[in-house]
């Protein structure tokens, strides 16, 4: 089975309750509240799954692009949006070859999708990242800690974030931070990121 197979057949069986949260992510809500975007911002939510989060915000008169590799998850968005009476601009794709123009977005949201990005595909995630955002652009991201992972995930941990963002991006702290859907909660871990206009590795040196 595909990537995309396994996450439409999830969703077409309604089986995705283990992650979506009934409710905006809190803490997207926060970062809102606290007037950290312009009311003119542009975001991109990737692995927007059911779209509730990408909901929220257009709710906040934002401009939303929702990605999804999921046809099934981006039909259900889709509906759920119409009943809303909000606008999001619903692209069907892979985040690794993201279907979004270079240097448009001021934010991107993650919840759960750089999780279930293995090792080998990691640098190509974060430089398409790095390649839609605009000049300062943040990325908020939210995943499994080493903890809780398990054979499950492929967690955010320090080095991982080191790993894959340290050369482009300048990062906040990695926080504990509970990922909470409508059956439960899983140990996890928010970090912000945000793009730099040089090659920070270049300048100073990759860190030891
Ligand atoms: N953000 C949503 C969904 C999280 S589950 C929420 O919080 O509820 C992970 C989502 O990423 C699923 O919807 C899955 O279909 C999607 N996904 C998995 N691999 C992907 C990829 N390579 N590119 C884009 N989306 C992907």
């Amino acid at each position: 089975m595909t990537g995309d197979e396994y996450w439409d057949l999830a969703y077409r069986n309604r089986d995705f309750e283990h992650w979506e949260l009934n409710y905006p992510s809190p803490e997207l809500a926060a970062l809102v509240a606290a007037r950290t975007l312009k009311k003119t911002a542009k975001i991109l939510d990737v692995g927007c799954g059911g779209g509730l989060d990408a909901i929220f915000l257009a709710q906040c008169g934002f401009n939303v692009i929702g990605v999804d590799i999921s046809s099934a998850a981006l039909g259900i968005a889709e509906k759920r949006a119409q009943e809303a009476y909000v606008e999001v601009d619903w692209r069907l794709g892979n985040v690794l070859d993201l279907p979004v123009e270079d240097e448009t977005i001021d934010l991107v949201t993650d919840r759960g999708l750089f999780h279930v990005i293995e090792d080998e595909d990691r640098p190509k995630y974060s430089s398409e990242l790095h390649r839609v955002l605009k000049l300062h652009g943040r990325v908020l991201i939210r995943g499994a800690s080493k903890e809780s992972a398990q054979d499950r995930f492929n967690p955010v941990t320090e080095e991982s974030i080191e790993k894959y963002f340290s050369s482009k991006f300048e990062r906040g702290p990695i926080l504990p931070f509970p990922l909470f859907s409508t059956v439960g909660v899983m140990d996890g871990r928010i970090v912000v990121l945000k793009k730099c206009g040089i090659n920070k590795s270049r300048l100073f040196g990759k860190p030891r």
